[in-house]
């Protein structure tokens, strides 16, 4: 099917912290008559090859991403890795010890809340095909044992960073992230840079700095970026001549966000490909 919505370039499978498998993301998107998508787990790129099959088989196109959680002065900033090196050794090996600190993360999390909540590690990871583990799963084994209606419940109470049971965990600092992903060969974006999440906006000012390290484009069109603090960042990319991106950071039905919400005209996707180690 030759689809005319552009590309979602922003979903997560359950090899990360989605609920459904790559190979559904690509029947999905071919159903929605999407022109292809990007699988963007985080901290892996594990479900590449399933994604790449069986996008081949609906006859959509693919390209290989990945989403790592950074800090910038103490402010978390999501960044999203397009075609990376699978051989990029030293950013692997970093993404290897973000996910060994997040397994001992959420196992410190979990220990807390099984004082108050009956949920045990293997409720939490018990999936062997797990890579990277968040708060997400946690939230699901609590939905599970009927304690909150959904992930987003969880995560407004017993998740929150305020909660007595959250634990930090170790995140990469941006710039050092976008020039990881550089020399990886990818094509490094900056993720709902005005996430309604978010406490405060990212300034105009720090995408400044991220494009000064190497940042080659901003996802300006997210399902959660607030429009009321999109301006300064329109203005910011026009100025720098980022690529705009638009993805909907589907996550099955672990979050509202559905497939396609967003998405990213062909041009801008053969623009990204033209700088990528792994096109595809
Ligand atoms: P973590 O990195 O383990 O602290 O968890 C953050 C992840 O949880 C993000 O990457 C989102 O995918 C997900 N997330 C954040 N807020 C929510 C929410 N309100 N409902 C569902 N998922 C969320
Ligand atoms: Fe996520
Ligand atoms: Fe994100
Ligand atoms: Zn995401």
């Amino acid at each position: 099917m030759t689809g005319s919505l552009g590309y979602d370039l922003h979903t997560h499978s359950i090899i990360s912290d989605g609920t459904t498998r790559p190979a559904e993301i690509a029947a999905e998107a071919a159903e929605l008559g999407l022109r292809g998508f990007a699988l963007t787990d985080h901290d892996t790129i594990a479900g590449w090859d399933e994604a790449r099959e069986a996008a081949a088989l609906h006859s959509i196109d693919f390209l290989p991403g990945i989403e790592v959680t950074t800090k910038h002065e103490e402010r978390s900033k999501h960044l999203l890795g397009y075609g990376v090196s699978p051989e990029a050794d030293e950013l692997f090996s970093e993404l290897e010890r973000v996910r060994v600190a997040r397994f001992g993360r959420a196992q410190e999390m979990v220990a807390r809340l099984s004082k108050r909540f009956a949920i045990t590690w293997e409720d939490v990871a018990g999936d062997a095909e797990l890579e990277s583990v968040g708060r997400p799963h946690i939230a699901d084994a609590l939905v599970r044992a009927g304690y909150f209606v959904d992930r987003s419940a969880a995560f407004a109470d017993a998740l929150h960073p305020r909660s007595e049971f959250y634990v930090p965990t170790y995140a990469i600092e941006t710039l050092y992230a976008i020039e990881l992903i550089r020399r990886a060969g990818g094509v490094p974006v900056l993720a709902h840079p005005v996430a309604e999440r978010q406490r405060t906006p990212t300034t105009a000012e720090a995408v400044r700095e991220f494009a000064a390290a190497g940042l080659i484009g901003i996802e300006l069109d997210h399902p959660e970026n607030r429009t009321d603090w999109l301006p300064p960042l329109r203005e910011v990319a026009a100025e720098l001549g980022l690529l705009v991106t638009g993805s909907s950071d589907y996550h099955g039905a672990g979050k509202p966000n559905r497939l396609g919400q967003c998405t990213t005209p062909a041009e801008t996707v053969e623009r990204i490909r033209a700088l990528a180690a792994t096109p595809h």
